[in-house]
């Protein structure tokens, strides 16, 4: 144990809690070896393609080990507008309005340093992935949490936004399909929640990491709206459509005066992404398409199974219409989302995340990662089935 004292922590990075995600990590952690299966992790089980890492290693055996332009490899962000054209509808400009970063975890926070001064608010929906609100305390920036409801199958609504709006407001942080919900919004309510945007001169940071995994209609990106794109970061990456999570690869496109705000910050942190993971996103691009749609379908006879039994056991579940995360609710059977997740673990060992995790509109449910094999699924829905038997006795 180390003598070192914390009074050289900054006070804000002091003050962040814990993830929850984490805390419960740390539990499963414990069982290692007691055929523990988790539903906990957001990755997906495929590795990538094998052609993804051929390009990589073909990258290496060329030599290919130095930096590249602050913004990408010029090839890899002519690819980018090109995909984002073609299945957003949106044309960005590669030499000054894409970025290509470290994940969309970085573009996230190079979003978040370039455009928040001290003290301006971010909405964001919530249940919400983990990362946004400490990303926007520790810029010194305040997160407006935006409740969603399973009622609305966790679709945000424009009602919802204009009841939490309040003075100071600067930035929607919008996440669909939504980790941990599954949640999104058809076009109908992406337009209500558009023109409220213009109304309150907000700026959106699109987050459509789980775009490419939508089972149910198609997905809309607000960037497409007749007068978002000037008002819009889109944020996508490679970690979930094309199972890369471990090359840390993603990407930010938006007006060329916010995306060079970015690159400001971009270029004094983390200069450029890896050389070796823009070679492979470039051949994920250009030649796994087919790829994505195999996991695609993998996912949805998943999210079916998943749902269903869910369901049938009276864990009240909506069907996410994208993501790889189901969201029931522990209240039918009469269990708080921890008493669920903690004796879920310990007499059935199949981890789920409490939804509090993802704050506190998560309250009641817990999150499912369905990025698990199928046989493998079957048998923890069999393991659940029997813990809740289990808890009526
Ligand atoms: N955004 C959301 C909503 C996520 O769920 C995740 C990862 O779980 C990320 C961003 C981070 O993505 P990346 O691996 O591209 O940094």
């Amino acid at each position: 144990m180390s003598t070192t004292s914390n009074r050289w922590v900054a006070g804000h990075v002091a003050a962040l809690p814990r993830s929850g995600i984490r805390d419960f990590f740390e539990l499963v952690a414990k069982m290692k070896g007691q055929d523990v299966i988790s539903l906990g992790v957001g990755e997906p089980d495929f590795v990538t393609p094998w052609h993804v890492r051929k390009a990589a290693i073909t990258a290496l055996e060329e030599g290919k080990t130095y930096y590249t332009s602050n913004l990408g490899m010029p090839e890899l962000r002519r690819a980018v507008a090109t995909y984002v054209t073609e299945h957003f509808g949106v044309n960005y400009r590669p030499e000054d309005q894409i970025i290509i970063t470290v994940g969309v975890s970085e573009a996230l926070d190079l979003a978040f340093r370039a455009f928040c001064n001290p003290g301006d608010k971010v909405m964001y929906h919530q249940p919400c992935y983990v990362s946004y609100h400490p990303s926007i305390s520790l810029v010194h920036a305040e997160g407006v949490a935006v409740p969603t409801y399973a009622k609305d199958n966790f679709a945000l609504t424009a009602e919802a936004l204009r009841a939490a709006w309040v003075p100071g407001c600067k930035i929607l942080m919008l996440n669909l399909p939504c980790n941990p919900t599954g949640g999104t919004c058809d076009r109908t309510q992406l337009e209500a929640i558009a023109a409220f945007c213009r109304e309150k001169d907000l700026l959106v940071l699109s987050d459509e990491i789980y775009s490419e995994l939508t089972f149910d209609g198609t997905h809309t990106s607000i960037a497409s709206l007749p007068g978002m794109q000037d008002r819009t970061i889109f944020l996508h990456g490679f970690s979930k459509a094309f199972a890369m999570t471990g090359w840390r690869i993603g990407y930010a496109c938006g007006p060329e005066v916010l995306i060079d705000a970015m690159m400001k910050v971009h270029q004094y942190s983390m200069m450029c992404a890896s050389i070796i993971a823009q070679e492979a996103a470039l051949e994920a691009l250009n030649n796994g398409w087919d790829d994505v749609c195999e996991m695609r379908d993998q996912y949805h006879r998943r999210r079916d199974l998943i749902v269903r039994r869910f369901n049938e056991i009276g864990l009240t579940c909506h069907s996410p219409r994208g993501s790889f995360y189901a969201f029931p609710s522990t209240q039918g059977i009469g269990m708080t989302e921890k008493e669920f997740a903690i004796g879920l673990l310990k007499e059935q060992k199949v981890a789920v995340i409490p939804g509090t995790a993802f704050g506190v509109n998560g309250t009641g449910h817990v999150r499912a990662c369905f990025a698990t094999g199928y046989e493998q699924l079957v048998i923890a829905c069999d393991r659940m089935e029997k813990f809740v038997q289990g808890a009526k006795k």
